[in-house]
């Protein structure tokens, strides 16, 4: 085995999961999906640090699992939500867009409903997006030219671009280099590509294990992203680095590249003793705040909870619903959970029945503010070990 990124054969373990889903979002309440537990085993390189799932599970049982079931929010149908991660990209995309107009052709791959074609076609004389989930249907009533399908070596568009955009996409997908030759053969010749993806390098660091899932096969840092296009014939010239990467390339020759320091690749060697401290201890924290009941409810819906709960082997039969303020997942649940997925104010009918609220999501402080104003009595735990008495 070789790394993709580096082709260096040498790999450390970095950490493993006994028990994960493979599908870690809600489905329908009366969908027959049989649940598909797996090992989830994470290795490294020694050389590039690129982070891969080992082994992978097979392409077609995924793929088919997330047709079926995978959904955002689609910002262009939900006017209330403001997606962030998009809103940052386009704050710091589109001014350059806006001052290099000799641009007239925008394709985006993996684009879901459309929304950053929608704010950024107007700098455009063409745009084009594809998209495999419902997300397309969605884009082409917001008159999108968008089209429901992956992007691969059998649809490749015949139009030649000027940007291309994909977002999200390259860590799911199973050969990257493949992908990247099929990118280069609808490049005009002073094409730009705009790729972001989640820095895992930023989760390793700061001991975070959220974005460790079936779906993520191949987990970039920025030096094993550029070394990849790289060997394209392709350069990074823009980019910006924080919790995701987002990087410019365009074809040219190659430069050089800044080699890992010690301070990152000790936070790789010690990253399975810190999380093996923080589950024990989030185990200990709600083993300690157990009271009448021994059950409680987990507040958000997201890959979030999930993670949390089968990356910490949180036991599943405590767990009496999960809460979530979003309308989408009415009569949904979880694989591997019997109750339905409930709006925040049935939770007064439940109050002798749980014995404290988890949060699980990055906007814990609005929930948390949310749970006062409904008044409900309870305990509140934020993780990694904050418990607060509302
Ligand atoms: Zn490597």
């Amino acid at each position: 085995m070789n790394c993709i990124c580096c082709n260096s054969n040498k790999f450390k373990n970095l950490v493993k999961f006994k028990k994960f889903p493979y599908l870690n979002t809600s489905v329908p309440i009366k969908s027959k999906v049989k649940e598909k537990f797996d090992q989830l085993n994470y290795l490294y390189c020694k050389n590039c640090y690129h982070i891969m799932i080992d082994p992978r599970p097979k392409a077609s049982k995924l793929n088919s699992l997330y047709e079926s079931f995978y959904s955002y929010v689609s910002p262009l149908a939900n006017k209330n939500i403001s997606p962030t991660r998009d809103n940052n990209f386009l704050l710091f995309v589109e001014p350059w867009i806006k001052k290099n107009k000799r641009y007239s052709k925008v394709f985006e791959i993996g684009c879901f409903d459309g929304y950053i074609l929608s704010k950024l076609k107007k700098h455009f004389k063409y745009h084009e997006g594809y998209d495999p989930s419902n997300g397309a249907k969605i884009g082409k009533k917001f008159g999108l030219n968008i089209k429901k399908k992956f992007f691969d070596s059998n649809t490749i568009p015949k139009a030649k671009f000027d940007i291309i955009i994909s977002r999200h996409v390259i860590e799911h997908i199973y050969n990257p280099r493949k992908f990247i030759k099929n990118i280069l053969s609808i490049m005009n010749e002073e094409a730009v590509i705009i790729i972001e993806t989640p820095n895992f390098e930023y989760f390793i660091e700061n001991s975070k294990t959220e974005c460790f899932s079936f779906q993520h096969v191949s987990c970039f840092n920025y030096f094993s992203l550029v070394n990849l296009f790289m060997k394209f014939g392709l350069i990074p010239f823009k980019k910006k680095i924080n919790e995701n990467l987002i990087i410019f390339f365009r074809k040219g020759n190659s430069t050089k590249l800044n080699l890992h320091n010690n301070k990152n690749i000790y936070s790789y060697i010690n990253y399975k003793k810190k999380y093996i401290n923080q589950k024990k201890n989030i185990l200990n924290l709600i083993s300690n705040n157990f009271d009448k009941t021994k059950k409680f409810l987990v507040w958000g819906a997201g890959g979030y909870a999930i993670s949390l709960i089968y990356h910490f082997n949180i036991d599943v039969n405590k767990v009496l619903f999960f809460i979530d303020n979003n309308k989408n997942n009415k009569n949904k649940k979880f694989i591997g959970f019997n109750s339905e997925i409930k709006l925040p104010n049935s939770i007064s009918n439940y109050l002798n029945n749980f014995d404290f609220i988890l949060i699980a999501s990055m906007y814990h402080n609005d929930i948390l503010n949310q749970i006062k104003r409904l008044r409900i009595p309870t305990k509140v735990i934020i993780l990694p070990s904050k418990v607060i008495q509302v």
